[in-house]
């Protein structure tokens, strides 16, 4: 009934895995046929081993080389089946691809030819996403929202055509039914072409997400310009664009509004860190018109003297170096000159390109009101630090025969989105109330961020996604993830997010059945041992991760036993092994996070507007001696002791942020960042050695180690506001959570803040067991006259493994609480004595309350 066919050139990385899937299919072809066009590696070795049939180029006659066109031609001339399995020599298909596509081929005889969906699996480095972007046909759109349809054409590389219909179209075009493809198509375009032959007979060209391929191609941003480019070309030779400057200068239109496309997409989707391989792909379409008209052709001279012309404007010394030195081939071969006689309509598209005009829509990803002022220097330098990431993404080692990836899985219901990793107060955003795409806060996540830096320091091939940021379905994360198959996947996961991370390991298990699954983050330390009933787990981490996990991925790489991996959870035959842990990572230690290849601009966390976007979030310290009782980290992530980092390498860490990414602002993210005095110190010497003078603010305690001196100091090097987590002001309900709040000297501090015009930001939480109507108003009545410049009030969540969860339940009163239910969103998910309705009524009072405060009502 079908035979089945690959063109062949040098593959022999992929053509195994090919074969092999064509030989595992439930309906089995009747041939397996290779057509090599000329290789000299082990292609031919790999086909005669898999025991399918091999035709060398020689076997056809005397061809330099076949090509696609040629290829798709002579298997017609060994094959006697009526229909035809056509697969490139990078595509893998499933099992049942030829069981699904046959019967829709059979339905209908009208039916040339029918393909399935191709999934990319190279989705890791920025050429290959640029690539997903510019072909985003399928690619972004959920699985489960695609529908068959029928398309101009289909991919030649994974379809089924009807035999007939070739030999018919064969027959008409070209006197033979054999012949149906254009023989000088060395490499593609002969699917594109066959596609309107096709057509022009009567015959229709299916699409259907019934069956799905797998792509192993790795692009860089020269391969996928250039297919994206010579598919445009292609159309337009078609259609004589090149004969004549009026189609011609329609080319342009489509190539303007095609680039346009990108931008909007990129804006859309928050890819910002690809805009640069936009801007190269802008420029690379019409310097490539220039040589294809080089020989003199008056519009080639309106070109090129449009991009002299406009070369001024260019978006920076950097960018317009990187454009010319991707192009520097091109313009070589350019022997026109220089000259008045620009294209208007041209130049206004360069000029247009180079002042990043086309980058219409809010920046970057729209978080909140604040970023939709968008400035030309921010977008300048996103575009920059793209092309920064280019080069560094060369150094790092990603592929490799073990690999590893870090994840922060997507956490969307519905509208619903959430943040996770980093955060220690993780919720989810009810995206109706806000005009973006993304959560207005999104915090860096800097264990996953340690960690691969520690992998990277130890040459383990390794990966980052941090769905979260990216914006990411969980569909984009899969195929992601599926792209980079990797040996080891690590995801930080917590309480209010580990339905969703489980459901996400599911499907991720469903694609990759053998990848070896690694739980970390602070729910882990509370489920410990039960982690293991989920069986697509394979290891938890308790307390902070970092060293461990580096631990455990060389143990895995070097198969190494894991007795001596503090706080790991794992399997022994039926036992569930606990190693021990005292929780606390070596923290000065650890490796600078790295950031150059997370989705930078998308990071988010400024509660006052004096601290300006793009803002870096750092880590000064780790842990906290107080143990507030609903606190999360400091009791289920964190040991016992409090711990700084170099203030050196943090400083350092800024001044490259900002000569990469352009940051306006800071912010210290740490715990409790004002215990040790000394360290605040070093901090502002640092600032001061490596010259840095940006607004920054920290997360500070209001009674903690502060006096005039330190914070006049901070002032000077830059401190535009501190936040005080105070919780509540009564007597009883700070005994409760066990604060040690000394209130007087949170007001003494904040005073001296105020004198030294250091901003206040401070923070309450309500719904206490302690709590009443009136403690809740004698707190708000508290905070009017500090009048700080902001405040916010959640309602308290009591974490799984903290101790005002354990108290709860073992008073008995949590309600029947989800994992998902422990979501900072304001919602009481326990018995207080006000009171659900009570307590979530008083929180909106509270904000409308202060609302009216702030407006002088
Ligand atoms: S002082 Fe702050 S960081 Fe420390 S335990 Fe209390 S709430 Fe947590």
């Amino acid at each position: 009934m079908i035979s089945a066919f690959v063109p062949t050139l040098n593959n022999e990385t992929t053509i195994r895995r090919v074969l092999k899937g064509l030989k595992a299919q439930t309906v089995t072809p009747e041939k397996i046929i290779v057509i090599d066009s000329g290789s000299t590696d082990r292609t031919k070795d790999i086909c005669l081993e898999e025991g399918v049939e091999f035709y060398p180029k020689e076997h056809f006659g005397d061809f330099e080389r076949l090509g696609l066109g040629r290829a798709r031609n002579r298997i017609l001339e060994l094959i006697d089946t009526p229909y035809l399995l056509s697969v490139d020599s990078d595509i893998i298909v499933r099992p049942d691809h030829i069981e699904r596509l046959i019967p829709i081929m059979e339905a209908d005889p009208m039916l040339g030819g029918v393909a399935g969906k191709q999934i990319e699996l190279n989705r890791t480095e920025l050429g290959d996403r640029c690539r997903t972007v510019v072909e985003m046909r399928d690619l972004y759109q959920p699985i489960r929202e695609q529908e068959t349809h029928y398309r101009d054409f289909i991919l030649g590389s994974n379809n089924i055509y009807r035999v007939d219909a070739l030999h018919k179209v064969g027959e008409i075009e070209n006197g033979n039914k054999y012949r149906p493809f254009e023989d000088s198509f060395m490499s593609n375009y002969e699917d594109v072409d066959i596609g309107i032959k096709l057509r022009k007979q009567g015959y229709k060209l299916m699409w259907t997400p019934e069956v799905h391929t797998y792509h192993l191609q790795k692009d860089d941003v020269r391969s996928f310009i250039d297919r994206a480019y010579r598919y445009r070309v292609f159309k337009w030779a078609l259609q004589g664009a090149f004969e004549n400057d009026e189609l011609y200068r329609k080319k342009i239109e489509h190539n303007i509004n095609y680039t346009q496309m990108g931008f909007d997409i990129l804006c859309e989707k928050s890819r910002w860190y690809l805009s640069y391989p936009f801007i190269i792909a802008g420029f690379t379409f019409f310097l490539e018109d220039i040589v294809r008209f080089a020989e003199n052709h008056p519009m080639a001279a309106k070109i090129y003297n449009s991009f002299l012309k406009s070369q001024k404007y260019f978006v920076s010394e950097k960018i317009l170096s990187g454009v010319l030195d991707y192009n520097s081939l091109l313009l070589d071969k350019i022997s026109l000159k220089a000259g008045d006689d620009i294209d208007e309509e041209i130049y206004e598209w360069f000029l247009k390109l180079a002042s990043l005009e086309v980058f219409d829509k809010k920046f970057p990803a729209m978080h909140d009101k604040k970023t939709e002022e968008t400035e030309i220097e921010i977008k300048k330098k996103a575009v920059e630090a793209s092309m920064h990431r280019m080069g560094y993404e060369k150094s790092l080692n990603i592929y490799g025969d073990f690999k590893v990836l870090l994840a922060n899985m997507p956490r969307r219901d519905g509208d619903r989105f959430g943040v996770n990793a980093g955060s220690r107060w993780p919720h989810t955003y009810d995206m109706t109330r806000y005009d973006a795409n993304l959560p207005p806060y999104i915090p860096f996540p800097f264990f996953l961020a340690h960690l691969y830096s520690g992998l990277q320091e130890k040459k383990i091939s390794s990966w980052i996604i941090d769905g979260v940021a990216e914006g990411y379905t969980d569909e984009e994360f899969i195929y992601e993830a599926y792209g980079y198959s990797p040996d080891l996947l690590i995801l930080e996961t917590s309480a209010s997010s580990f339905l969703n991370d489980i459901y996400m390991i599911r499907k991720v298990k469903e694609f990759l059945p053998d990848t070896k699954i690694c739980m970390v983050g602070s729910h882990v330390s509370f489920l410990m041992g039960d982690l293991m009933s989920y069986a697509e787990v394979d290891f938890g981490i308790a307390k902070e991760y970092e060293e461990s996990a580096l631990e455990l991925a060389s143990a895995i790489k070097n198969k190494k036993d894991f007795s001596e991996i503090k706080g790991l959870i794992f399997r022994e035959g039926k036992t569930v092994v606990i190693n021990d842990s005292d929780g606390d990572t070596s923290f000065s230690e650890l490796p600078r996070p790295e950031r150059i290849i997370t989705p930078f601009y998308n990071y988010n966390d400024r509660p006052i507007k004096e601290l300006e976007y793009p803002s870096l979030q750092i880590q000064l310290s780790r842990g906290c001696p107080y143990k507030c009782t609903f606190c999360l980290w400091p009791h289920t992530f964190y040991g016992k002791k409090y711990r700084t980092a170099d203030t050196d390498r943090v400083a350092e860490e800024i001044k490259n942020a900002v000569d990469i990414f352009g940051i306006r602002s800071f912010y210290v993210d740490d715990d409790t960042f004002n215990m040790d005095k000394k360290h605040l110190h070093a901090f502002c010497d640092s600032l001061e050695k490596f010259n840095i003078n940006l607004p920054w603010m920290a997360m500070a305690r209001a009674d903690g180690g502060l006096d005039e001196n330190i914070l006049k100091k901070m002032k000077d090097c830059g401190l535009t506001a501190l936040k005080f987590g105070i919780e509540s002001i009564d007597e009883e309900v700070l005994k409760e959570i066990d604060k040690k709040l000394d209130v007087k000297k949170c007001e003494e501090n904040m005073q001296i803040c105020r004198d030294l015009g250091i901003q206040i930001h401070l923070t309450f939480s309500i719904g206490y067991e302690a709590d009443t109507e009136e403690k809740i108003r004698k707190t708000f009545e508290w905070l009017k006259l500090q009048n700080p410049n902001s405040q916010q009030v959640s309602i308290v969540v009591p974490f799984p493994g903290t101790p005002m969860y354990k108290k709860l339940i073992k008073n008995g009163s949590l309600t029947d609480n989800k994992d998902n239910d422990y979501d900072g969103q304001n919602a009481l998910v326990f018995e207080n004595s006000m009171g659900r309705e009570v307590t979530e009524r008083l929180k909106k009072e509270w904000d409308k309350n202060w609302s009216e405060f702030k407006a002088g009502k």
